[in-house]
């Protein structure tokens, strides 16, 4: 089993080499198929052609035997001798008789030894240039007609099945050649393309392994500024680019979350000290005023150690919210209900306007659980955040696309220098701080968080000593 591996291991190729041996080998595969191709069919084709232009060339020359046949019925002798000598010159080896088969002029008679020469010349050329050539000397008979009578036969001797003239040979030569040329070029293109082919995808690869390696060891502010026309290769430096950043504001985020929540707790765990101390060493006396001083101070940092489980809950529940069809409108009447009592005990009125339209669908795609911590958020804050004897405005409406949800207090208002941050993880306004009514600043992290989270926004209008508005825009689907 070792081995296997160690043999796999040791077969794993750059991807530079196995694209450059990829367009190497397409390179040679095309060159074998043009090969096969130009055997097979072209050569086919040639032979076919040369013994058509044998066929032309023979009817041509029996025409011009045939015209040297004239009125008077003769057959113009010394013409057909010149006709013969030029057809031997060319391998081409003539016999006419007239209609009764008797000789007119005959080629082997004129000239034997150049006729035999000719032969051998012809059969020795032909085995140079196609070794497997099997070939014998041919004759074909052709008769000649005049005024629709037959007036003798031309006999015509040649090479066969078929013979490659000099400029067969010079054609087929040159043919040769180029698809050597061709092959050369192909071989030498395939091997730069692909080397450059391979240079290109595996050169940004390479750097985003780099990229990707220092991101393993820690190193969060790496990225890739390759760029690539591919849009595989580009889509992977974007993921690790972005991946980079993920993790990089993740271990930002908890290097906050650390020394804020160690800030967080100094101040109360400060106080508690200095006060317990006064009391151990005789300072002061552990009186109902000063040990309900003490108490505040555990029930604000229990109150922030359960938001910050809210907080370690909500990060968990986040990337596995699921969407279901939620009624908001209800869920909203059910919340508005459980603030009830709360409100009344400080004499707040509240309003509920929801226009009263059945047709209008108050129903989103939504994670149930995480679109009541908004509402509760929000109006926990109205609450908090409003005096005695005031008043808050509920507002729901919706859109064929949204739902509108707007909360409107009277209350303490939030100065404008605070605006910018109230969504900031423990961010409190002064005045809250002062009141010590206020959490530990992370309700509306939290609010904002699920907000995004379904593709909502969130906004607030507020004036320091008239009131907040807060509104949340969610949409539907
Ligand atoms: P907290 O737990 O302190 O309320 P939040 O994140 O919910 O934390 O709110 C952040 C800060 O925004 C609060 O401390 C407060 O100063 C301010 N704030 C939020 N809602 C209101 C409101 N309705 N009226 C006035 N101030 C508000």
């Amino acid at each position: 089993m070792k081995q296997i591996m160690k043999k796999r291991e040791s077969m794993k190729l750059k991807l530079r080499t196995k694209l450059s041996v990829s367009y190497l080998l397409i390179g040679l595969l095309c060159i074998l198929a043009i090969s096969i191709f130009s055997n097979i069919f072209l050569e086919k084709s040639f032979i076919k052609y040369v013994i058509k232009n044998q066929d032309v060339k023979n009817k041509a020359l029996v025409e011009q035997i045939a015209s040297q046949f004239d009125e008077s019925g003769q057959w113009d002798y010394l013409s057909i001798e010149s006709l013969g000598i030029t057809a031997l010159e060319q391998g081409i080896i003539l016999r006419v008789e007239d209609e009764n088969g008797a000789e007119i002029w005959d080629a082997t008679v004129h000239n034997s030894g150049m006729c035999e020469a000719m032969i051998e010349h012809m059969a020795a050329s032909m085995m140079e240039n196609v070794p497997d050539w099997q070939g014998e000397y041919v004759e074909n008979n052709y008769e000649v007609s005049k005024a629709g009578g037959r007036v003798g036969n031309v006999v015509i001797g040649f090479y066969g099945p078929y013979y490659y003239t000099e400029s067969d040979v010079a054609f087929i030569k040159t043919l040769n050649r180029l698809l050597l040329v061709v092959s050369l070029m192909a071989i030498v293109l395939s091997l730069v393309i692909g080397a450059i082919m391979a240079r290109r995808i595996s050169q940004p690869l390479s750097k985003v392994m780099e990229t990707a390696g220092r991101i393993s060891k820690g190193n969060f502010e790496a990225r890739s500024v390759e760029h690539s026309t591919t849009i595989e290769i580009h889509a992977l430096i974007q993921s690790i680019n972005e991946l980079a950043e993920t993790l990089e504001n993740q271990e930002k985020l908890r290097q906050r979350l650390t020394s804020d929540v160690a800030h967080e707790l100094r101040t109360p765990l400060a106080t508690l000290q200095s006060h317990m101390e006064a009391m151990i060493d005789g300072i002061w006396v552990a009186d109902a005023a000063r040990l309900t001083s003490c108490h505040d101070e555990i029930v604000r940092i229990s109150s922030l150690v359960g938001d910050l489980e809210k907080l370690a809950k909500f990060e968990r529940e986040m990337s596995t919210g699921e969407r279901n069809p939620v009624d908001f409108k209800q869920l909203v009447i059910n919340q508005v209900k459980n603030f009830e009592t709360d409100f009344y005990k400080k004499s707040i009125t509240i309003a509920l306007e929801i226009p009263d339209n059945d047709q209008i669908s108050y129903e989103i795609m939504a994670d149930k659980n995480q679109m009541n911590q908004v509402v509760v958020n929000i109006l926990s804050n109205a609450y908090k955040y409003t005096c005695e004897n005031s008043e808050i405005i509920v507002r729901l409406a919706a859109t064929t696309s949204d739902i509108v949800f707007e909360v409107q207090d009277f209350g303490i208002g939030i100065a404008e220098t605070d605006l910018p941050f109230i969504f900031e993880r423990f961010y409190r306004a002064e005045q809250s701080r002062n009141r010590m009514s206020g959490g530990a600043g992370i309700g509306l992290t939290i609010t904002q968080a699920i907000v995004k989270a379904h593709g909502g926004t969130i906004d607030v209008v507020s004036e320091l000593g008239k009131g907040s508005t807060f509104k949340v825009r969610v949409p539907k689907g």
